[in-house]
């Protein structure tokens, strides 16, 4: 049954009211809250059935045929929607606006809140040590506006890149947007890669919010950027019904103040997860990561997507560093204390669009109670950080909030006596009841003789008199009892006395209850008037705890402060590769990186598993960490800063997109080659290798000849092409190359980077060690003798020495060119291009 086929006058009122609401939600899950439960009708009940592995039932709704339903309790609803948004559904909640026994007629119901993947808040699955992003983007003329927010911390951004979509989607994978919003006239090829390639969740929206939150822009110029925010601002409150309170403050990022590497590169390193299991585990944050609290940890995350370029913030953080290192009784005092701090910045989140409870409260009180000791720390040290004072708010917290409290906000247990003195007394009430009640049983076998009976309650019948069947000739009219229940071996009755102390108990329960949750809702409006104060500590705090974090590493991995240069040299004495030596069984192998201001590139051979590709990444991930302020593994380090990396490193084909190795490989070397400046670092790892040997070979050496010359960037560049060791010659290159020896046909890696060129690959020795059948080396053996003897002269070196000459352009080109340059194409007739064309082609003949 369809739910836009139903014949909608003969639905009856309840089904009626649903069908209203869906109307203005049709593309959410729409939960139905009815009673205790949450009921999704129609196809989404159907889809709902199938993708929780729940029972389809039916409700007959007035029409002849039962509706589909499928329902999910409302007190576990929880794992169900993460389940479904994690699936990248969208999902309505309605419910119920007013109550139920009061109410007169249907019960109003309304949309409260919608959530999606980019707008989760308070869910198990939003990771810790990540921020969950949603964006919207802008097309202007000649840029994208991207304002994105995590809506669980109340973190909010913008960022602008040239209009190039190829950027635009490196920027979206880089922020690790969950959600974008685009304009209705977006490219649909780009929407739907997003969504089918890269999983993302996309929503078109054109319209901007008005006349709320003004406070975030009032200070913002650039129109561009209040656009983006009303943008942004429109989906969040108007389509997903969000409170965003805890928003205080908009970052403009500007890309070029941070050391930009595009997605390949961030993948290709490993940054955030490693190449071949996409887990974390094993990836350098993964190692850096000490950080005591979540907010800790997604702020180093934070920090190593954008290294830093200015030199004078790197210092401040190695300076951090240093002090930590000295003053090490505190750094420990300070781990310590900052073990009780919990998650401020999405407490705040829940707090405000969230669903805060008891507990979320003590966490809180829990982080604050050590903000005066940390603070003091932090002064002595002389860090910038100051945090405001919240022992307000922390007393209120103590003062009122029950130490072990239900998640629940209606169960009640969530003040301490004392806090208010009509919940003391409605306390004392209830316990005094129960305290008659307890007592009766007593009285009541006294005065009736009958020794075996018995007070008792259950939630159904509330409080009864047991007698069993064998006593109950004993009960005298005189008694007063009202017989109620008969089970097998007892009669139950009540007597007016019980009833009335019973009314008394349950009514200041019932009051207890609703007073508990109102008073709980007043301590979350003093917790909400102290959000920004929080969100300050709470960003401090996660700076501290980074520092320490990185202070921390660099005392466990034996790192040393680099010491950063202003001209273009590399000098870096037995660095390491740090993830490498950590996971590695063997002894790592600690290489020499010198490149001084004439040498552009390092040339790189050596044999296959030699330690070529590692020796390239150690490079930029020393560079990398000492940009993000840390220390780096090496014995010293001396670098200058860099403005961008590139890397093609490795087969890290784009098995998603299905382009084909060589494509990427060229797609990623173009990148390179398009956007390197001379502060640059370019990886190139065996480039060429995708494709036969000679285009592959003259590829390699034009790339590198281009980028030696042209950009003159410093660049890593290893091969298998031992032909390519002959440019040497041209200045700006150095041939470095692993060392390897053999040894009665066994080969012994040394990983040892030394300078020269070998000419040997070991690819056999290779085959031999992954354990290939003996006989099968054996004639590899015979083949590659044959090769190497009919080989001996090796021509290829000199043809492609000439062919590849990129000096000024020859003058044939210039002709070509200058004749171009005359060209209007806007004057020309049909017959003039079909003449110039010819033109063009006979003078290229020359
Ligand atoms: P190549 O790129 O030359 O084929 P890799 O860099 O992939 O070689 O390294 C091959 C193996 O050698 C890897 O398993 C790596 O762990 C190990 N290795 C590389 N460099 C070192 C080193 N400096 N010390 C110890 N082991 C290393
Ligand atoms: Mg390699």
């Amino acid at each position: 049954m369809k739910r836009n086929e139903v014949d909608r006058s003969k639905l009856s009122p309840g089904m009626k009211q649903y069908m209203e609401i869906k109307d203005q939600y049709p593309n959410e899950l729409l939960f139905f809250r009815l009673g205790d439960f949450y009921e999704l009708f129609f196809e989404d009940g159907i889809l709902c059935s199938r993708e929780l592995e729940l029972t389809l039932t039916g409700k007959s709704g007035g029409l002849e045929e039962r509706i589909p339903m499928c329902g999910v309790p409302f007190h576990s609803v929880q794992p169900y929607i993460e389940k479904l948004v994690s699936k990248g559904y969208r999902i309505a909640i309605c419910e119920q606006l007013e109550d139920p026994s009061t109410a007169k007629g249907m019960v109003k119901r309304g949309v409260v809140q919608v959530i999606s993947k980019g707008t989760v808040v308070d869910y198990e699955m939003l990771k810790g040590y990540d921020n969950n992003y949603i964006g919207g983007v802008l097309d202007f003329t000649n840029l994208y506006t991207i304002t994105y927010s995590d809506i669980s911390t109340g973190s909010l951004y913008i960022t602008e890149i040239p209009k190039d979509e190829d950027k635009l989607i490196n920027t979206i994978l880089n922020l690790n947007l969950k959600e974008v919003i685009f304009q209705k006239d977006t490219n649909e090829e780009l929407i739907n890669l997003l969504k089918n390639t890269y999983g993302l969740e996309v929503s078109i929206s054109d319209e901007y919010l008005e006349d709320r939150y003004e406070s975030l822009y009032k200070d913002i110029k650039e129109m561009r950027h209040i656009l983006g925010i009303k943008h942004l601002l429109y989906y969040l409150v108007v389509r997903q019904l969000k409170e965003l309170d805890h928003i205080d403050q908009v970052k403009i990022v500007y890309p070029d103040e941070y050391l930009e590497m595009d997605v390949h590169t961030v993948r290709n390193l490993e940054l955030f997860e490693t190449l071949r299991l996409k887990e974390r585990t094993y990836s350098l944050i993964w190692l850096l990561d000490k950080a005591k609290t979540a907010m800790g940890s997604r702020c180093l995350k934070n920090w190593l997507s954008n290294p830093l370029k200015d030199k004078e913030q790197i210092i401040k953080r190695y300076n951090m560093i240093d002090t930590l290192r000295n003053e090490f009784i505190t750094k420990e005092e300070l781990t310590n204390e900052l073990d009780s701090v919990y998650d401020l910045e999405r407490l705040c989140g829940k707090a405000v669009c969230g669903n805060l409870n008891a507990r979320d409260v003590l966490q809180i009180k829990k982080s604050l109670s050590v903000l005066p000791s940390i603070g003091e720390k932090i002064s002595k040290l002389g860090f910038p950080y100051k945090l405001t004072d919240e022992t307000k708010l922390y007393n209120l917290l103590e003062e009122a909030i029950y130490e072990n409290p239900p998640i629940g906000l209606k169960e009640g247990y969530l003040i301490k006596d004392g806090y208010n003195s009509e919940l003391d007394e409605l306390k004392s009430i209830r316990s005094g009841g129960k305290e008659f009640i307890a007592s009766l049983e007593e009285q009541e076998r006294e005065r009736t003789g009958i020794k075996t009976l018995k007070v008792g309650y259950t939630k159904v019948f509330g409080y009864y008199i047991e007698i069993s069947k064998g006593q109950c000739d004993q009960v005298k009219d005189e008694f007063g009892y009202e017989r109620r229940q008969t089970l097998v071996n007892c009669e139950r009755f009540i007597s007016p006395l019980l009833k009335e102390k019973e009314a008394l108990v349950l009514n200041a329960e019932e009051k207890i209850i609703d007073l508990e949750y109102s008073l709980f809702l007043s301590i979350k409006e003093e917790i909400k008037k102290e959000i920004f104060n929080l969100k300050a500590i709470a960003r401090d705090l996660a700076e501290l705890d980074a520092i320490i974090s990185l202070a921390t590493c660099a005392d466990e991995y034996s790192l040393v402060r680099p010491e950063i240069l202003n001209e273009r040299r590399v000098e870096i004495v037995d660095g390491r590769h740090p993830v490498v030596e950590r996971v590695s069984k063997k002894e790592y192998v600690s290489n020499d990186c010198m490149m001084n201001e004439e040498t552009n590139t390092l040339l790189i051979t050596g044999p296959n598993m030699s330690g070529k590709s590692t020796f390239m990444r150690q490079l930029a991930v020393i560079i990398i960490m000492a940009q993000i302020g840390s220390f780096v593994p090496a014995k010293s380090a001396k670098l200058p800063i860099f403005d961008k990396i590139f890397t093609r490193i490795g087969a890290s084909d784009d098995l998603v997109s299905g382009e084909s190795t060589f494509m990427v490989e060229m797609m990623e070397a173009k990148n390179a080659l398009i956007n390197a400046t001379s502060n640059s670092l370019i990886l190139f790892d065996e480039l060429g290798r995708g494709t036969a040997t000679y285009d592959g070979m003259s590829l390699a050496q034009a790339i590198l000849e281009y980028v030696n010359e042209r950009i003159k960037c410093k660049t890593l560049f290893s091969t298998h092409y031992h032909e390519l060791t002959a440019l040497e010659k041209i200045s700006g290159i150095k041939n470095v190359h692993v060392e390897a020896y053999e040894k009665d046909g066994n080969v012994t890696f040394l990983h040892k980077v030394k300078e020269g060129s070998v000419d040997k690959s070991y690819g056999i020795h290779v085959a031999k060690l992954a354990g290939m059948p003996e006989h099968l080396l054996k004639r590899a053996n015979e083949i590659l003798k044959y090769y190497e003897g009919s080989n001996k002269e090796n021509p290829i070196i000199a043809e492609t020495q000439v062919a590849f000459n990129f000096d000024e352009p020859t003058p044939v080109h210039s002709e070509v060119l200058d004749r171009l340059e005359e060209i209007d194409p806007l004057k020309c007739t049909p017959m003039d291009a079909m003449n110039l064309l010819y033109e063009l082609k006979e003078l290229s003949k020359k």
